[in-house]
């Protein structure tokens, strides 16, 4: 089964030029979906995570399933001013200004392996965001994951860099 037959893609959303992947028809799709779990599941689980950490607002439905399916915890990557109690942030660049990510201070104990998934990795800036926040926080970030990477795109090398491995089930160039 190719998991690209089951994702579409709109041209010019969300602004022109911009080609958006959009997962809405995978998860829609019950054996294609359980097809792209098992197959994240066999290549996330190579990194030996405690817990699995999931990027707003699509990377929880990716990391959420997954967690269930390797018996891990799952934790949220939120944007500012949505997690209750204590909280740790990390400001990180865009394009144009400036985006914020939070997780609960305790969300992790010091050491506790973490992976982090995401429904798609582009230029690297989110993800690296929130390895960035998980390492402020004590975790040992040992992989990270998407369904979608768009190769054409620095991300993979970004985290490279980083010391993170990283693993997708489609690539795009
Ligand atoms: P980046 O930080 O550049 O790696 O962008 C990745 C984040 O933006 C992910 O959370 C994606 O959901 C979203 N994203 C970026 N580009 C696209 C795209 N072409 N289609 C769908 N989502 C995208």
């Amino acid at each position: 089964m190719n998991i690209k037959d089951h994702i579409r893609s709109v041209p010019d959303f969300p602004k022109p030029g911009i080609l958006f992947y959009d997962i809405s028809t995978l998860l829609a799709h019950a054996d294609a979906w359980q097809v792209a779990m098992g197959r994240l599941a066999r290549d996330v689980r190579r990194f030996q995570p405690d817990v699995l950490a999931g990027i707003e607002s699509r990377g929880f439905l990716v990391a959420a399933p997954l967690a269930l399916k390797l018996g891990c915890g799952f934790v949220m990557l939120r944007k500012k001013g949505k997690l209750p109690g204590k909280t740790v942030r990390h400001e990180y660049a865009l394009e144009y200004g400036t985006d914020t990510i939070e997780i609960q201070h305790d969300a992790i104990t010091e050491g506790q392996r973490v992976v982090v998934l995401d429904d798609l990795l582009a230029t690297g800036g989110t993800m690296t965001a929130g390895i960035e926040l998980l390492r402020k926080i004590g975790a040992e970030v040992t992989g990270s994951a998407s369904i979608i990477e768009l190769s054409f795109l620095p991300g993979r090398q970004r985290l490279k860099e980083l010391g993170v491995p990283f693993t997708s089930l489609a690539a795009y160039d």
